[in-house]
C-alpha cells in the first residue's frame, strides 16, 4: 500500500536496466511512483537479500512460441567507419523466427490491418488468429489472396459479412505511402517516422534501397532508426513480403520526388562529417571538402598530402590516414556518395528545371499575325510558349509583342495604333535563336 494504492507491477524497462540494478528474482526493491505512470524500480535493498532465496533473471534463449533463437538487437550494425565505432548491443530481444513464428505473424497482421495502417475493417484479432491457425495466411500478402469462401469457412461469418470483408481488403489496396510503410511494422518506425520517410523520399523503391548512412540525413531520423529501416528492408523475408504485396495489387501512392527541402542540400562537407572519422568535425570536414572538392579526390589523399594541409590537427591527420586505409569504410563512403547523387540529394546533383517565372519571355503576351515562311503558326506558338510567353489571338493594350508576317491586316494596324512592339519574321527568328 502506498498513498492508498497497492502497487502490483513495476517496470524494469529492459535487460540493461535489470543488469544496472542488479535485481534478482525474490529481491526486495524500492519503487517510485510518479503520477499515473507505471511505477519504477529505483534500487534493490541488498541488506535484505537472502542469497538462498533469490535467483538470477535470465532471458529465454529460445522463443516460447516457435522455438527459434532469441537474438539481442544490434546498434551501429553497418557502421560507416569500422575503425572508429564498433558494434554494440541494443536493449531489445527478438525471436529470429519472423515468418516462421506464429506469434510474430499474428502480431504483424494485427498491426498491418489496424486503423492507422491499412485500415481493413472487420478483420479483428480473432479472425486473424483463425486465419493463421488454419494456415490460410502466413504473411500480410496472403490476405489479398483470400476469397469470400475462405471467410465463410471461419467461425462467425455469413454471406454478407464475408462479402464485406473481402471488399474491405480489396479496397485497401489503394493506400498512401506513409500508411503502407507504417503497416509494414518496421521496428522503431511509428506513424510519424513513416510519414517523414514517405514525404522525404517520395517513393517506395527509394525507401527500400536507402542505406542507413543516407537515412540519417533525413529530418529526425537517428542512427538507431536508420539502422532498423535498412536492416528491415535488406532482410530477404521482408523483401519477399513487400514484393508479394505489390504483385497482389497493393499500390502505395507516391509523389516520386525527393522532398524539395532535401534536393541538392547535402554538401561534400556534410558527407565527410557523416563518416564519423575521429577528430573530424564540422570545421575540419568543411576544410577537407573545400580542399579536395570531390569524394573521389578525398579518398585518394595520402599521408604526405594530408600533412601539407594547413590547420589540420595531428589527431585528425592520424585518424584520416587510418580511415583511408580501411577499404571497407572507403567503399561505404563512395556508395553513400553515389546514392546521394542517385536520390538528387547531393549538392549539384539536381538537374535544374526551368520554372515558369524564370523563362525569358515569362509574363509576356505575344500575338502572331500574317503568314510565316520558316515555320508554321503552330510551331511559332509552341516556341514562344516554351520560352514562357502567352500567345493570344487578339491585339490589345496588354499585348507585349506582335509578330507580323506578309498579309498581316487589322491586327498589325491595331498594334501600330497602340504603339506596340512589332517584329517581322527575320527579327522574330533572330530573337528565338538568341533565347534558345
Ligand atoms: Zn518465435
Amino acid at each position: 500500500m502506498w498513498g492508498g494504492v497497492t502497487v502490483s507491477n513495476a517496470t524494469l524497462h529492459n535487460m540493461d536496466e535489470i543488469e544496472r540494478l542488479g535485481v534478482m528474482i525474490g529481491d526486495e526493491v524500492i519503487i517510485r511512483r510518479a503520477g499515473d505512470v507505471i511505477p519504477k524500480i529505483v534500487s534493490v535493498v541488498l541488506e535484505r537479500r537472502d542469497p538462498t532465496q533469490v535467483s538470477e533473471i535470465t532471458f529465454p534463449k529460445q522463443c516460447p512460441v516457435c522455438g527459434s533463437d532469441v537474438e539481442r538487437s544490434l546498434l551501429n550494425r553497418h557502421s560507416q567507419s569500422s575503425t572508429e565505432s564498433k558494434t554494440s548491443f541494443g536493449s531489445i530481444y527478438r525471436c529470429v523466427g519472423r515468418l516462421a513464428c506464429q506469434a510474430q505473424v499474428k502480431q504483424a497482421l494485427i498491426h498491418f490491418v489496424s486503423r492507422r495502417a491499412m485500415d481493413i475493417e472487420g478483420l479483428g484479432e480473432k479472425n486473424i488468429e483463425q486465419l493463421v491457425d488454419r494456415d490460410l495466411v502466413k504473411t500480410p500478402a496472403d490476405l489479398f489472396r483470400l476469397t469470400v469462401n475462405d471467410f465463410l469457412s471461419l467461425d462467425g461469418f455469413a454471406e454478407v459479412s464475408a462479402e464485406k470483408l473481402y471488399k474491405a481488403i480489396q479496397s485497401s489496396k489503394e493506400v498512401s505511402l506513409e500508411r503502407f510503410i507504417y503497416a509494414l511494422g518496421i521496428p522503431e518506425v511509428g506513424e510519424e517516422t513513416a510519414r517523414l520517410l514517405a514525404v522525404s523520399l517520395g517513393s517506395l523503391s527509394r525507401i527500400r534501397t536507402a542505406s542507413a548512412h543516407l537515412l540519417i540525413f533525413l529530418p529526425e531520423i537517428g542512427q538507431e532508426v536508420a539502422s532498423e529501416i535498412e536492416h528491415f528492408m535488406q532482410d530477404s523475408h521482408n523483401a519477399t513480403v513487400i514484393d508479394a504485396l505489390l504483385s497482389q495489387g497493393v499500390t502505395p501512392s507516391q509523389t516520386g520526388i525527393v522532398d524539395k527541402r532535401l534536393q541538392g542540400q547535402i554538401s561534400l562537407a556534410d558527407v565527410i562529417k557523416s563518416l564519423s572519422i575521429k577528430a573530424v568535425g564540422q570545421t575540419t570536414a568543411k576544410r577537407l571538402a573545400n580542399h579536395f572538392g570531390s569524394i573521389e579526390a578525398f579518398i585518394k589523399a595520402d599521408k604526405s598530402h594530408l600533412s601539407q594541409l594547413p590547420n589540420l590537427s595531428h589527431a585528425a591527420q592520424l585518424a584520416l590516414v587510418k580511415w583511408l586505409a580501411d577499404d571497407c569504410a572507403v567503399q561505404s563512403a563512395l556508395a553513400l556518395n553515389q546514392q546521394l547523387i542517385d536520390f538528387e540529394m547531393l549538392e549539384g546533383s539536381v538537374e535544374v528545371t526551368a520554372e515558369a517565372d524564370t523563362l525569358p519571355l515569362a509574363d509576356q503576351t505575344w500575338v502572331l499575325t500574317g503568314s510565316l515562311e520558316t515555320m508554321t503558326r503552330d510551331e511559332a506558338k509552341q516556341k514562344l510558349q516554351h520560352l514562357g510567353a502567352k500567345v493570344s489571338g487578339s491585339v490589345s493594350k496588354n499585348t507585349d509583342v506582335v509578330v507580323a508576317g506578309p498579309g498581316a491586316g487589322s491586327k498589325l494596324a491595331k498594334a501600330e495604333s497602340l504603339g506596340l512592339k512589332v517584329l517581322d519574321e527575320e527579327a522574330f527568328v533572330t530573337l528565338l535563336n538568341e533565347l534558345a
